[in-house]
């Protein structure tokens, strides 16, 4: 098959694109914090997403849409883009939260910001190798964090928008590849337990092509995150979060805090990352 073999030679994930990834994730935090979910600075933080991917050749678009939050209605701000090749061919959807945490003082530097720019990297990494022969879509997600404590109307907002319009679209999806919390510099990806089994051996399989076999383990936990929506609606998703954020082992102390931050990021761990996702994408040809 020509175009299996041609989107496996053509896609590839490299400093440089770890280097794109690392400086947007740098300029979201830098110029767009706070950016919490159904504010008009979530709005310019997607509109600064829809700038970057131009400025890279990527047709994108703004898929604005308000819901309900504990706080009253709220609009939001979902960022597509779109690589159609293969008509009523099978899909995989790729995802990451840009929006930052309501209520604290959190930057949001690697819950969502690391892996927002990892999606601007691979999108400008798609745009210019033009793959063949799987249909893609990149979904960078406003309000993925709850505003009090996860409910139907509370967090989840841009998933739960794009999963529902994904099922009213009709179209055939492969998989749905949720990414969360990858720029952390001591990299360690989890695969929690609620996750499509196919895509936990296809990321696994992926890690070990991408030489990251020992950065990737399957978790026995659920983990709430943006590929639940996806999942209730009946479609194969899977989660890579690094969950194991902090300054020792066990203590998490740079999720969800100040110290959130550009420091305990690195281009390095994107670049692992995005190795991994380019695997699992080749992986999905076959
Ligand atoms: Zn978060």
């Amino acid at each position: 098959m020509l175009p299996a073999a041609l989107l496996a030679a053509s896609l590839s994930f490299a400093a440089p694109d770890a280097d794109i990834a690392f400086s947007t994730a740098k300029e979201l935090v830098v110029k767009y914090t706070p950016r919490n979910a159904g504010t008009f600075r979530g709005r310019f933080a997607a509109g600064f997403i829809l700038r970057e991917l131009s400025s890279r050749g990527v047709n994108a678009r703004i898929d604005r849409f308000s819901a309900p939050t504990p706080n009253g209605e709220k609009h939001f701000h979902n960022v597509i883009a779109e690589w159609e090749t293969v008509p009523d061919g099978e899909w995989v959807a790729i995802l990451s939260h840009f929006d930052t945490k309501t209520g604290i003082e959190c930057p949001g530097t690697n819950d969502g910001a690391s892996t927002s720019g990892l999606l601007v990297a691979l999108a400008a990494m798609l745009e210019r190798t033009k793959p063949s022969g799987l249909n893609i879509m990149l979904a960078w997600l406003d309000g993925e964090e709850c505003m009090h404590s996860y409910s139907a109307a509370d967090g989840f907002w841009g998933s739960r928008h794009a999963a529902a319009k994904l099922k009213a679209s009709g179209r055939k999806v492969k998989a749905v590849i949720c990414l969360d919390m990858l720029g952390d510099k001591d990299l360690g990806i989890s695969i929690p337990a609620n996750s499509t089994p196919g895509l936990v051996s296809a990321a696994l399989r992926a890690a070990a092509k991408a030489g990251a076999g020992d950065k990737v383990r399957k978790i026995p936990e659920y983990v709430k995150d943006d590929h639940l929506p996806f999942l209730q609606l009946g479609f194969p998703a899977i989660d890579l979060i690094d969950f194991e954020y902090g300054s020792a082992p066990g203590l998490n102390d740079y999720w969800h805090t100040k110290d959130d931050t550009i420091e305990h990021i690195s281009a390095d761990s994107l670049l692992v990352a995005g190795g991994i996702v380019v695997e699992m994408l080749k992986e999905l040809q076959q």
